[in-house]
């Protein structure tokens, strides 16, 4: 029950305004009480005041004794006691009570050493006394009032009873109204987790509903639902990836198979045995390339891509490269020529990097026909290397060119497996170049050939 937010929040909420409502309870309480307190005091002590004006006419006049009678009579005063003192002595007195209470409360020595008047609460009797002293015609003169405390007892029982069940009564509203509005704003939680849930591996296409993009639970939704195009995409990927990768390698597996049937069928001459062998020899060559580049890719996806950087020149390198490929210009009739001069030295992994040239110019004396050309260009622009090879192949469409660095893509899928490729020698060009913190780019003409251009940032590492 505790586990959800909706009774937390609810719970916390019901805390604070409890805690906020009885801290506001309480103090209207002693303040009004107190309040109320005073303003008896004081009426208490205003007829107190106007009895003691009242019998210093009767002083005036001489007439003290049967003036104190007289005062207590006229002043009528409903629900109170009074009585008047001269020199500690009874004048006269509405009752016997108030007497018994100044006596009990020991006011009247207290009241008459000095000129204020004091209160005493009887709280037996629950009433109130207050007695004046007062001069009059140079005599020392005393009026005490005695009064009830029920009514005030009343008016304070009533305010503390609104209290006690008014506060119960707002505390089940706030709860009733803090579990709605806890429902209400985290309704659109429970929709979300609930789409959320219904979503796997092979719906990820679809998405949340987000019904205000701009509060924060359509912020998360809009977060999540750009978590799982990403992760579609991935997916995606993967699957094309698998799906390629599987159908790459059966070519060569299928060759493989087929060659070694065909050879074993029957009985065959020693050179017969050779030449099967040389066609295994090979396709096993291109399943090893295409595994090879795989691993390299999938390495790099998972992060775990590590160089092994070491100094080179990269003139040399290229030139080594060009030599290489030289063996596969020449038969083809496409001329290879390379400008390599000056050192340009640089701290890199030699092995990938000569697999980005190979590829490089494998494909540029591949895709251009015989009589063609392929030209490499390497040279040094401040603090960078432009490695240039061009060629006047077949070129590229201008709507695939964007694609050629994907993995697996070759523009004609037919005419690309015949000669070997596997649509992965790009992928590796811009893995190598990206792992050196460079860059790689083409800009191709179909009919006219096609130039790669790669920058390699030098002094890097
Ligand atoms: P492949 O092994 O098929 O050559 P790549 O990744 O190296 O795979 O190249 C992807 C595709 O780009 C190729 O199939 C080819 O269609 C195109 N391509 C690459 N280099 C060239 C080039 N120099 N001239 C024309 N097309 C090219």
């Amino acid at each position: 029950m505790f586990n959800s937010i909706r009774t937390r929040l609810t719970l916390w909420y019901l805390l604070v305004f409890g805690s906020l409502l009885v801290g506001f309870s309480t103090y209207i309480d002693s303040s009004l009480s107190s309040d109320l307190r005073k303003q008896y005091d004081a009426s208490l002590l205003r007829t107190a005041r106007a009895t003691a004006t009242y019998f210093s006419e009767f002083v005036e006049r001489k007439n003290v004794a049967q003036g104190a009678r007289e005062t207590i009579l006229e002043m009528k005063l409903e629900k109170l006691s009074a009585a008047i003192f001269q020199d500690h002595q009874l004048l006269a007195a509405s009752s016997d009570d108030i007497t018994t209470a100044i006596v009990s409360a020991r006011l009247l020595p207290a009241a008459q050493q000095g000129q204020a008047p004091t209160f005493a609460t009887d709280s037996k009797m629950n009433e109130r006394l207050v007695v004046l002293p007062f001069q009059a015609e140079g005599g020392d003169f005393t009026v005490a009032l005695l009064g009830s405390l029920d009514e005030l007892g009343g008016q304070i029982g009533r305010i503390r009873s609104i209290i006690l069940f008014g506060l119960p009564a707002a505390l089940l509203l706030a709860a009733a109204g803090g579990f709605l509005v806890a429902r209400k704003s985290l309704e659109p939680v429970t929709t979300i987790s609930e789409q959320a849930e219904r979503i796997g591996a092979k719906n990820l296409h679809e998405r949340l509903t987000v019904s205000n993009p701009n509060d924060e639970i359509g912020r998360l939704a809009g977060i999540f639902n750009a978590v799982l195009a990403r992760l579609d995409t991935s997916f995606r990927v993967m699957r094309e990836f698998m799906a390629d990768a599987s159908h790459e390698l059966r070519t060569p597996l299928a060759i493989v198979q087929g060659e070694a049937d065909v050879t074993l069928s029957r009985e065959k001459t020693v050179d017969e045995y050779k030449q099967s062998l040389t066609i295994v020899r090979r396709q096993a060559k291109r399943m090893a390339r295409i595994v090879s580049d795989m691993l390299s890719l999938a390495r790099a996806d998972a992060g775990e891509q590590h160089l092994r950087l070491e100094e080179l020149y990269l003139n040399d390198l290229v030139e080594d490269c060009c030599h290489a490929a030289q063996a596969l210009a020449d038969p083809k009739g496409v001329r290879l020529t390379w400008e390599a001069g000056e050192d340009i030295s640089f701290r890199g992994d030699e092995e990938l990097l000569k697999r980005m040239a190979v590829n490089l110019l494998d494909n540029a004396i591949h895709y251009t026909q015989p009589g063609g050309a392929v030209n490499v260009k390497l040279t040094r622009e401040q603090s960078l290397a432009r490695l240039i090879i061009s060629d006047t192949g077949i070129g590229i469409p201008p709507e695939c060119v964007g694609r050629v660095f994907d993995r697996f893509y070759r523009v004609d899928k037919s005419r690309a497996r015949a000669g070997g490729g596997s649509g992965l020698g790009l992928s590796i060009v811009r893995l190598a170049a990206e792992s050196h913190h460079g860059s790689v780019d083409v800009v191709s003409k179909p009919g006219q050939g096609s130039t790669f251009t790669v920058c390699l940032p030098l002094q890097v590492y």
